[in-house]
């Protein structure tokens, strides 16, 4: 029986790490159609650091698209928590080949394609630094995000809406002390 993968297959395009990384948590986070999804998925396994074949995503079923989808949403979110559960997925499958090539070396992948997205979303996010990834400061938000400016916020969106429940949070505290205040000389006469 030949072996699997013989030849690597070639990668589509090399990206800057955190130019994937951002592309790919943004992808997986603020889209929550299939198609975004599955273009996460595509980008890390045929533009990762340690590549595999992108086709294998093409034949992917919608269900198991959100599947993976979901495995690496529950992985990001776990790997900027600093508590348990810790972010942690089975690699069980995934064969790692890597050659020499002239000036160093080259890795691919094969095997399930959830082990293979895990494997290259932790290898891009090493690269890109895992200090990189945060949380929406928005407290009813649980968008992750790769940080590569100042931005405290997963989208503009997040940062409005906090902007105002802040505003109105502030509103009501002024109106309170100053009836609490009103209260107090009212009870002086
Ligand atoms: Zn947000």
């Amino acid at each position: 029986m030949p072996r699997k993968r013989d030849k690597p297959p070639a990668p589509v395009g090399w990206q800057a790490p955190i130019a994937l990384a951002r592309k790919v948590v943004t992808l997986l986070e603020e889209h929550t159609d299939p198609l975004s999804h599955r273009r996460a998925i595509f980008n890390l396994i045929a533009n990762g650091p340690c590549y595999g074949d992108g086709d294998e995503v093409k034949r992917l079923s919608d269900a198991e698209v959100a599947t993976i989808a979901h495995a690496l949403q529950g992985y990001l979110r776990g790997a900027v928590r600093h508590t348990i559960p810790r972010a942690s997925i089975d690699l069980s499958g995934v064969r790692v080949h890597t050659l020499r090539i002239l000036d160093g070396a080259s890795s691919f992948m094969d095997g399930p394609v959830l082990g293979q997205a895990v494997l290259a979303l932790t290898l891009t996010l090493h690269l890109a630094g895992f200090k990189n990834l945060w949380r929406c400061k928005a407290p009813d938000c649980p968008h992750i995000f790769v940080k590569t400016h100042k931005q405290e916020y997963c989208s503009g969106k997040c940062q409005r809406r906090h902007y105002k429940q802040t505003e109105r949070e502030a509103d009501r505290a002024e109106r309170e002390a100053l009836r609490v205040k009103r209260a107090r000389r009212a009870g002086r006469k």
